[in-house]
């Protein structure tokens, strides 16, 4: 099918070029955006958190890419101050938590595409049914969810109602209510008749209009900028491969947050929205499930600035039955077109691996069939479908994650300096990586060197 809406030239040409000449090689030579420390920082420590926690006799995934080791790991305030073979003798301001040689210490997890607002509705306009007040409980539930689950890092991929990420991440920030380290959206900008849930959607046509939308969720102040750039299959009307940006209205977007020091992230399933996300320097791309050959040449070009999430999991769920109790069977899925989208997703996938892609798992929980709490089923998946290894996955989900946060020197390794944000998990995860889905494995989380959780004295 071809594109409805690329009124501008998004064929790139040879050059990958659009429009004025502006291309791949100014993209490139963009400025690196990120948060700002405060931005990604939290002050959660309470009185009942000793200064010192010595994890002992544990075996270390530290996502530096080298293999699991036995050690010790050494946390005082909110970070990680040694890692490895030392000698320490614990004080009465010392929490010690003992491994026996058995579990794993890890960095927490990131969700690359999250949407703590999305409250397990089985509609698409669901999301916006709970009154404001149950809605923001909804959120912090969310929230604390993630954190359960092992996950010290949410990039926000689009709030339900302008302000619910916001005053999330504010409360978690504060120590109010406990949640990972959190980059807050807002709502999804999209076109008139560009919305795939319109209740969830902020619209904007023309240039000025997009700058305006950017400008007022800014000003709220939101760390991302989210565009709904494509329809999704999972739509009765509105396909994944039709695009309902122009160029210019793509660029206006994403100029006017990076004008700002703010990123911008799309989601964008087909290949002529995922070209205009090339050449216009989106920063996160969201999907990109039909990226053609030549739009993966740009990506590919682009490699160090951008970062991919696929979100495969709800169009996965949608096809293999797990939608049936909610309307959505596997042959209605079939017909819409999901499943075609799910096997070309994968072969993108697996070429954007080999390619050296940054791509990350997460995405797009918080629907009837993918709930919140199911996050680490993305970590099998890269696994199963992608082509990854077990650690490669891991590495996506926490190396990658801190180079997605924007602070790689601060998160997602067990590493000395870093954010004290780690996992303790009961038993190997590169041999079993579904124990991430199973919380009871998980024996202690801790992030920013506060114990949210420890049953190892139990
Ligand atoms: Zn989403």
């Amino acid at each position: 099918m071809a594109a409805i809406a690329t009124k501008d030239d998004t064929s790139g040409g040879a050059l990958g070029h659009g429009l004025d000449g502006y291309g791949i090689a100014d993209v490139k030579a963009l400025p690196y955006y990120k948060p700002t420390p405060a931005d990604i920082s939290i002050s959660n420590r309470t009185p009942s958190d000793k200064k010192k926690i010595f994890f002992k006799n544990v075996n270390i995934f530290d996502s530096t890419g080298a293999d699991i080791y036995p050690g010790d790991v050494l946390v005082e305030d909110e970070h990680i101050q040694k890692v490895g073979k030392f000698e320490f003798s614990p004080d009465a301001d010392t929490l010690v938590i003992d491994g026996h040689g058995k579990k794993t210490l890890l960095s927490g997890l990131i969700d690359s595409h999250t949407h703590l607002s999305w409250n397990n509705s089985p509609t698409l306009d669901g999301l916006t049914s709970l009154p404001i007040e149950e809605h923001v409980l909804h959120t912090a539930q969310s929230a604390r969810t993630y954190l359960d689950c092992g996950y010290t890092m949410c990039f926000g991929a689009a709030s339900a109602q302008p302000r619910l990420d916001l005053v999330i991440k504010q409360a978690i920030k504060s120590g109010m209510i406990p949640g990972p380290r959190t980059l807050a959206n807002c709502q999804e900008i999209t076109t008139t008749g560009g919305a795939i849930i319109p209740s969830i959607s902020k619209f904007a046509d023309g240039e000025d209009a997009m700058r305006r939308a950017v400008r007022e969720f800014i000003s709220l102040g939101v760390d991302n900028i989210k565009l709904s750039m494509t329809g999704d299959y999972v739509h009765e009307t509105m396909g994944s491969e039709e695009t309902y940006y122009t160029l210019k209205e793509t660029r206006a977007a994403v100029d006017e947050a990076h004008n700002r020091g703010k990123r911008v992230c799309a989601h964008a399933r087909s290949a002529a929205s995922v070209r205009l996300c090339a050449l216009t320097g989106v920063d996160v791309i969201y999907h990109a499930s039909f990226t053609d050959a030549e739009t993966m040449d740009m990506l590919e070009e682009l490699k160090d600035r951008i970062f991919v999430s696929p979100a495969i999991n709800f169009p996965l769920e949608s096809c293999n039955g797990a939608a049936t109790p909610f309307g959505l069977t596997p042959e209605m899925a079939a017909k819409k077109g999901l499943v075609k989208e799910v096997e070309v997703a994968c072969e993108v996938m697996k070429e954007m691996h080999r390619r050296g892609i940054r791509v990350l798992p997460g995405g797009d929980y918080g629907f009837a069939w993918a709930p919140h709490g199911t996050y680490a089923k993305d970590l099998v998946h890269f696994v199963n479908l992608f082509g990854y290894t077990p650690k490669e996955s891991l590495l996506a989900a926490t190396a990658l994650g801190g180079e997605m946060m924007g602070y790689p020197e601060l998160l997602g390794k067990v590493q000395p300096g870093y954010y004290a944000d780690v996992i303790l998990v009961d038993g190997n995860p590169l041999e079993e990586m579904e124990l991430f889905q199973d919380t009871s494995r998980l024996h202690a989380i801790v992030i920013n060197g506060h114990v949210h959780k420890n049953v190892t004295a139990a």
